[in-house]
């Protein structure tokens, strides 16, 4: 059994020393990712004083929030089939993983259906890996003109997910890269506030480098059994 508490602790440790380190005085949330996990461990995580979740899968997490019996903030860190829009828009405060016109303009259509304005971030592919979704660079300033001509998206910043490089420090120019790009856009727009970057491997470079929301999971829960 993983020691949640004692973990939380030495993870909000770390980002508070590198947020020092960063010196911008700018808070950074944790998103607990909860994937894979019981609801059991979600609601002690609660308990221990987590206050966003993050779920990449709607299922999973739609079964999970309906037991869980706690307030919480909830974020869908993992990629939107399309059918899954309306289900996504009732579970999530914030959905991170818009990665084209086609996921936005379904999570425009289903939030208007349920009356919400929701709340995204898009996901870019910064180092255009085959494997990862996301938007890539060039196409970034097409797909936010897209996102802002709908009337039940709110755009309120970009996602990263770094490469699994075995050096950690490889990763540091693509979180430096993504800042730059993300502050450029924030300076000209309103809510525009938030930078996901950084997982359990390279959450501390995220931070270092300008994150203000890291996602971890294994850090704090163990490793995941699949
Ligand atoms: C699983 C996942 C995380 C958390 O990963 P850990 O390595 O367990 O911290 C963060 N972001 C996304 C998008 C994920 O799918």
């Amino acid at each position: 059994m993983a020691d949640v508490v004692g973990n939380l602790r030495v993870v909000l440790g770390e980002i508070e020393k590198a947020q020092r380190q960063r010196g911008t005085g700018e808070p950074v949330t944790l998103v607990a990712v909860t994937k894979n996990h019981g609801v059991e461990l979600m609601r002690q995580a609660i308990d221990a004083g987590v206050k966003q979740v993050g779920e990449n899968r709607v299922q999973e997490a739609a079964e999970k929030f309906a037991e869980l019996e706690r307030t919480v903030t909830k974020h869908l860190i993992g990629h939107l089939q399309t059918n899954k829009a309306k289900q996504a828009v009732r579970l999530f405060d914030l959905i991170h993983s818009v990665d084209g016109g086609h996921v936005a303009a379904a999570l425009d259509k289903a939030a208007l259906s349920v009356g919400k304005v929701q709340d995204v971030l898009i996901q870019v592919n910064l180092a255009k890996e085959d494997s990862k979704s996301g938007v890539y660079e060039e196409n970034l300033p097409a797909l936010i003109e897209f996102v802002d001509a709908l009337q039940n998206l709110r755009l309120r910043g970009l996602m990263l997910i770094a490469p699994n490089y075995s050096d950690v420090e490889n990763c540091r120019p693509l979180f430096r890269r993504m800042n730059e790009i993300f502050r450029a856009i924030q300076s000209r727009r309103e809510n525009f506030d938030f930078l996901s970057m950084g997982m359990t491997h390279d959450y501390k470079i995220a931070v270092e480098e300008g994150a203000n929301v890291v996602r971890v999971g294994t850090a704090i829960f163990g490793e995941r059994i699949y």
